[in-house]
């Protein structure tokens, strides 16, 4: 790093994304003001941004706030004053071709007398069975659900989202995310409608101007220290440098977002040992395409498919969120796959293809637009390496000095509020 020009400041928070925001809102709030946040794009947000096309604003797929501790929520209302709604999910699954509530664990009532006495057989056996703590994603399943909602649903449906046998993957991450219903809730889903709303996203709340974009524009008001189009290049953990577009800053403390297995591979000195366990952590990457018709929105936040030959896993109504998300008289979606797609045209024509035999986009409505997201690492995939190697790459950037927060810096299955938090905590930590 000779002769580059350097820079200087107490706090260098890598990222600007929620996580990174959230650390640099803290510090400022708190008077601690010489920090930098840099970021390689040009707006804020990382995946949590907006784009607005010709009337539409369009989120990188679906970003609905799960807002359950009080401070992260005093926090939002107060970046979004006026602007925040509370809505309620209406979610459902496609099943047997037609639409059923979700979670399909809690509704067997909606599916074919066949299917829901295999469930009913499977659940109720599942809780005969004495529990053992379970080797795997696939056992969990099993043993919470039997062996019916396991083949019908949980299975199919997970393994199209991780890309993923879930034989392969752990349990630990599906506390919070995997609506568990016990087996009389199951049941008593199986005669009729379960009035109880299952899961941590049964209320979201989301901005009703701008889309989830304007939660990052309103931190980033306020956080004035920032360094856009600044691509992180290399990290110096023992001489407290890092190079930034052919620039050296040095800092005191170091805020790492960024993702954690291409963060390693930036870190000069870092053992073999911790580089290898970086290699080890798997993600899946999720292409998002997003859809505008001319046709008022379906009152429906989203559709899951869990069926193998469906190529998507999910549908969203981005225009359900706010009206503002679209103009009168149009609505607009999101569709989510997780596959390898090598030609995005011929994809994007099998999926509209697929919608319209479902019924989800009619033969009358007209296209006002659809265009291709990409998010490159999406979810850190539990497997049965993460664990060991997160603790050891963990471990190795703590003892050094440097600060991991949010889903990537982490590399954990987690959420907008988390990042909220985390940034808090760091900031904590910092001062
Ligand atoms: C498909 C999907 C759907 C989701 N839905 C929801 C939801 O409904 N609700 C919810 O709460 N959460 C949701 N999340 C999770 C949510 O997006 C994250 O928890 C949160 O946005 C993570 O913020 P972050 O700042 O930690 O990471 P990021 O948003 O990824 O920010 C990291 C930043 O680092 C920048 N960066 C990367 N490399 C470099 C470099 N070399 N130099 C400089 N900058 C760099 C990136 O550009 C990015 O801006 C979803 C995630 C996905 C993938």
């Amino acid at each position: 790093m000779k002769n580059n020009p350097i820079l200087h400041t107490d706090t260098l928070i890598l990222g600007a994304g929620l996580s990174g925001l959230s650390t640099a809102f803290h510090l400022e709030k708190a008077g601690k003001t010489d920090y930098l946040l840099v970021e390689k794009n040009d707006f804020f947000g990382g995946l949590c941004a907006s784009e607005h096309i010709d009337g539409f604003t369009f989120d990188f797929s679906g970003h609905l706030l799960h807002l359950r501790d009080s401070y992260a929520l005093r926090l939002v209302r107060q970046l979004l004053p006026g602007n925040l709604a509370k809505l309620k999910r209406k979610a459902l699954v496609y099943f047997e071709d037609k639409l059923i509530p979700f979670p399909f664990q809690a509704h067997l009532w909606a599916v074919s007398s066949q299917v829901r006495q295999e469930c009913l057989q499977g659940a109720a056996k599942a809780a005969q069975t004495p529990f053992k703590k379970p080797d795997n994603f696939r056992q969990w399943c099993l043993q919470s659900f039997g062996e019916g909602i396991y083949r019908h649903f949980m299975g199919p449906y997970n393994r199209k989202l991780w890309q993923t046998d879930p034989a392969d993957m752990t349990w630990d991450w599906c506390g919070p995310f995997v609506p568990a219903p016990d087996t009389e809730q199951i049941q008593a889903g199986a005669v009729k409608p379960n009035p109880k709303p299952f899961g941590y996203n049964a209320h979201f709340y989301y901005p009703k101007q701008g889309g989830i974009g304007a939660l990052a524009n309103a931190l980033a008001a306020q956080v004035p220290n920032t360094w856009l189009n600044a691509q992180v290049q290399r990290i110096d953990l023992r001489k407290k440098e890092a190079l930034i577009n052919g620039k050296i800053v040095r800092f005191q403390h170091l805020i790492n977002t960024l993702p954690l297995k291409a963060f390693i591979q930036m870190c000069a000195h870092a053992p073999e040992s911790v580089r290898q366990a970086a290699l080890l952590l798997k993600h899946t990457s999720v292409h998002v395409l997003n859809i505008a018709i001319n046709r008022p929105a379906l009152d429906i936040s989203w559709i899951y498919f869990p069926q193998k030959d469906t190529p998507y896993y999910r549908v969203g109504v981005q225009s359900a969120f706010a009206q503002s998300n679209a103009p009168q008289g149009c609505s607009s979606f999101y569709v989510e796959t997780a596959e390898k797609i090598t030609d995005f045209d011929a994809a994007k024509q099998a999926i509209l293809k697929d919608l319209s035999q479902k019924g989800i986009i009619k033969e009358q409505d007209k296209i006002l637009l659809s265009y291709w997201q990409t998010l490159p690492v999406a979810y850190a995939i539990y497997d049965k390496n993460r664990a060991n190697a997160t603790h050891k790459i963990l471990g190795w950037l703590n003892k050094n000095g440097c600060i991991c927060v949010g889903r990537y810096g982490l590399w954990e299955y987690s959420f907008m509020e988390r990042s909220l938090l985390q940034g808090r905590q760091a900031a904590q930590k910092v001062l």
